[in-house]
């Protein structure tokens, strides 16, 4: 195991930003750090955070890294420090928390991969309704603003649930955004949406 896996094994997500002043609310919520929070928008799991307002994501040593300005290798410095683990004694596999079950593990990248598009096509969705609201009641209504006032609600209602609800209703949704390929359709769809926007953008810059 290498020292990285070490730490991040021993020190849990959540008690390490309780550590360094965060507050964290009994189901893992959090004011997140890297952008003005003013409700907690941040869920901190066993081994990972990801913010549902600004994005952020990472494990322990990223968490770390971001609140100090630090690199990877300084960042689990710290932590070794703080909590004082010594690279050089391991702990005792016996002391060690139980390797995660790869199925486990695998599904919790899903389920960040499904909250990470879920919370993109939201913020695009939020983005069209504003800029393609009818000017006019005589405007002919653009594709983009019927599909934000359809899918607002329900994708919304998708993300919150995957950042608050209790594990066996995450592991519906998971399937459910996975059945049919949908929620790799979806991220298909936004990746060149996001090429398109960047073409237009140098057009017009040109
Ligand atoms: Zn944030």
């Amino acid at each position: 195991m290498t020292w990285f896996e070490l730490i991040k094994q021993v020190v849990r997500v959540p008690e390490a930003a309780a550590y360094y002043g965060l507050q964290v609310s009994r189901n893992g919520m959090a004011c997140c750090p890297f952008h003005d929070d003013r409700h907690p928008s941040m869920k901190l799991n066993e081994r990972y955070f990801y913010c549902f307002g600004c994005g952020a994501t990472g494990d322990v040593i990223d968490l770390v890294a971001r609140l100090f300005d630090l690199s990877s290798y300084e960042a689990a410095q710290k932590l070794a420090q703080d909590f004082g683990i010594d690279p050089d004694k391991p702990p005792a596999a016996a002391a060690l928390p139980k390797p995660e079950r790869p199925l486990l593990k695998a599904y919790r990248q899903e389920e960040v991969r499904c909250l990470r598009v879920l919370c993109d096509y939201l913020h695009l969705l939020e983005s069209w309704k504003v800029q393609h609201t009818p000017k006019t009641p005589e405007d002919v209504l653009d594709d983009r603003f019927v599909e934000a006032c359809q899918m607002l609600d329900y994708v919304e209602y998708l993300a919150d649930l995957l950042i608050a609800a209790e594990l066996e209703q995450r592991v519906k949704i998971v399937e459910m955004l996975n059945k049919d390929g949908l929620i790799t359709g979806l991220e298909e769809r936004l990746e060149s949406l996001g090429k398109e926007e960047q073409r237009d953008e140098k057009e017009q810059a040109a």
